[in-house]
């Protein structure tokens, strides 16, 4: 049962479309790494940046929030009149906007003025510790995050007040809301940045200032105040988190800008199952393209292997020159073939040639004579001359083996001269002829043979000995039997005229 053997076609196919898939899986592979290296230090570069500017505009804030308690202050120490200073309050958390509330305490903890309605703070005394730092302190001041008198989660900005001669008088204070609405968690929370990325400000102690994030970032790590004491801002990979970060000059505060790490390899993700449809395109023409270019290859030695099965040498050799080859092996096979074929039918044709043919007289032996009778014409009168030298081994025996080989050619040659042209002349073994005369009655065949007696006594060998040879001739038609039992009648006739004395020519009776 005949193995099945890949073709070379498919072997191709597969080749160079699985190394081409190979190689896209691996460029998208190589891509993917090291792009999402680059996007995560871009994020950190961003991070960074974004947080600076969130830094830059807070301290800018805090300035301007300083200025405005520091014109409110200047004017409680020329003028103090409750009304104006109310009013004044009113406008700077009304309609700057800068605080949520604003007030004045003396340097007895006494609240003189505010414009916050809850509570009916006016007339009481506050020993909370931040008053008490402020009225120690006499110095502007940035409070850490803490609950207000009435509730509130809150930072205070405080400026001392002082008379005109210099005395302290107490400090005014403005607040700002953490946990609801204020201008603080306005500016900071409407970021544009992204979706993933969430901002945090904590404080010189880590308390948290401001947080839109689910405080994940918190729990992995303690003292990010400490990194404003190393720099201004930078960047840092934090667990999944990848954060950049700048410190509030005034406050010493701290903003954290934090995207996921997941984030680079979701836009990667997003990216590529853009491409995808473009990927698959390019690959797929490949493919098509290689697969044309793998039936041209395959297609001139699919050929030679497809003509090669089963046919013989000479309709192979009709068959190879119409394979059409563009390529250096195929052609280098194809003509290897068609010539070791050519080289293979040439010895063929000698080796029958030589089977067919004696080696000593060259003309044809018995083999030869049945293999040439299928060519012969189909003449309806023919005749048949089996002949066979008398005593020929005495020849041989008196003057040697040579000289009986040198009788043997010189007979050959005569019968040869004595028959026409289309006379098929053998020998059939030892000292026996044979003539076939196509066209060439019974009469005419023994007036031929007789002449061929004549020249037989001419012919002398040593010490002018001559040869003789006795004959049978027939008469046939041309068939390989008819030929064969032609054969045996004039064997018959030969061996007769053997026993009659030899050098005789019988002929069949017609
Ligand atoms: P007959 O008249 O009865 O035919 O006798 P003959 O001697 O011719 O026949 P026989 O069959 O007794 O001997 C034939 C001899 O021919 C014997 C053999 O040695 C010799 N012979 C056969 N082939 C060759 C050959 O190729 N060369 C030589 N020199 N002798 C051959
Ligand atoms: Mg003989
Ligand atoms: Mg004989």
């Amino acid at each position: 049962m005949p193995i099945m053997k890949v073709r070379l076609r498919t072997l191709i196919l597969f080749l160079s479309a699985g190394s081409m898939l190979l190689t896209t899986c691996l460029i998208i592979f190589c891509i993917f790494w090291y792009q999402r290296e680059e996007i995560r230090d871009y994020i950190a570069f961003s991070n960074e940046a974004y947080a600076k500017k969130i830094a830059s505009t807070t301290d800018q804030y805090l300035a301007s929030a300083q200025k405005q308690l520091e014109w409110s202050a200047d004017l409680i120490s020329n003028t103090f009149e409750k009304d104006d200073v109310k009013k004044q309050f009113l406008h700077i958390s009304g309609q700057s906007d800068y605080f949520n509330s604003v007030f004045y305490i003396n340097k007895e903890s006494q609240v003189e003025v505010t414009t916050n309605q809850a509570g009916n703070m006016e007339g009481r005394y506050i020993n909370t510790l931040n008053v008490k730092n402020n009225i120690i302190n006499k110095i502007p001041l940035i409070s850490s995050p803490f609950v207000s008198v009435v509730g509130n989660l809150v930072v205070m900005i405080s400026q001392p007040v002082f008379s005109s001669q210099g005395n302290y008088q107490g400090f005014i204070g403005g607040t700002i809301y953490l946990t609801t609405d204020s201008i603080l968690s306005r500016i900071i929370g409407q970021h544009f940045y992204g979706a993933n990325t969430k901002v945090t400000i904590l404080d010189s102690s880590d308390s948290v200032i401001f947080n839109d994030y689910d405080s994940h970032v918190l729990s992995i790590r303690k003292n990010f105040s400490s990194l404003c004491d190393s720099g201004v801002s930078g960047s840092m990979d934090l667990s999944s988190f990848t954060i950049g970060f700048a410190c509030v000059d005034r406050s010493k505060w701290i903003v954290l800008i934090s995207t996921p790490k997941q984030t680079a390899t979701n836009m990667l993700y997003a990216s590529v199952k853009k491409s995808l449809p473009l990927i698959f395109f390019i690959l797929f023409t490949m493919i098509f393209v290689v697969f044309f270019i793998s039936v041209k290859i395959s297609q001139p030695l699919e050929k030679l292997a497809k003509i090669t099965e089963g046919a013989d040498g000479k309709s192979l050799l009709k068959k190879l020159p119409r394979v059409r080859t563009w390529f250096y092996e195929a052609n280098q096979l194809t003509s290897a073939v068609y010539y070791r074929l050519m080289d293979m039918n040439q010895r063929a044709e000698k080796f029958r040639e030589e089977s067919a043919t004696d080696p000593l007289t060259g003309i044809l032996n018995r083999r030869g004579f049945f293999r040439a009778l299928v060519n012969q014409s189909k003449s309806k009168t023919n005749s048949l001359i089996l002949m066979d030298l008398d005593h020929f081994k005495k020849i041989n025996d008196s003057y040697g083996h040579e000289t009986g080989d040198r009788v043997l050619m010189n007979f050959s040659s005569l019968i040869k001269n004595s028959f026409k042209k289309n006379a098929l002349i053998a020998r059939f073994g030892g000292e026996e002829f044979v003539a076939l005369l196509p066209g060439t009655d019974i009469n005419a065949a023994c007036a031929m043979a007789m002449k061929l007696q004549g020249e037989m006594y001419k012919l002398k060998f040593s010490d002018n000995e001559n040869v003789t040879f006795s004959a049978g001739i027939v008469n046939l038609k041309i068939s390989e039997d008819d030929v064969m039992q032609a054969l045996v009648e004039a064997d018959r006739l030969l061996y007769e005229a053997k026993e009659s004395g030899r050098n005789k020519i019988l002929r069949q009776e017609c």
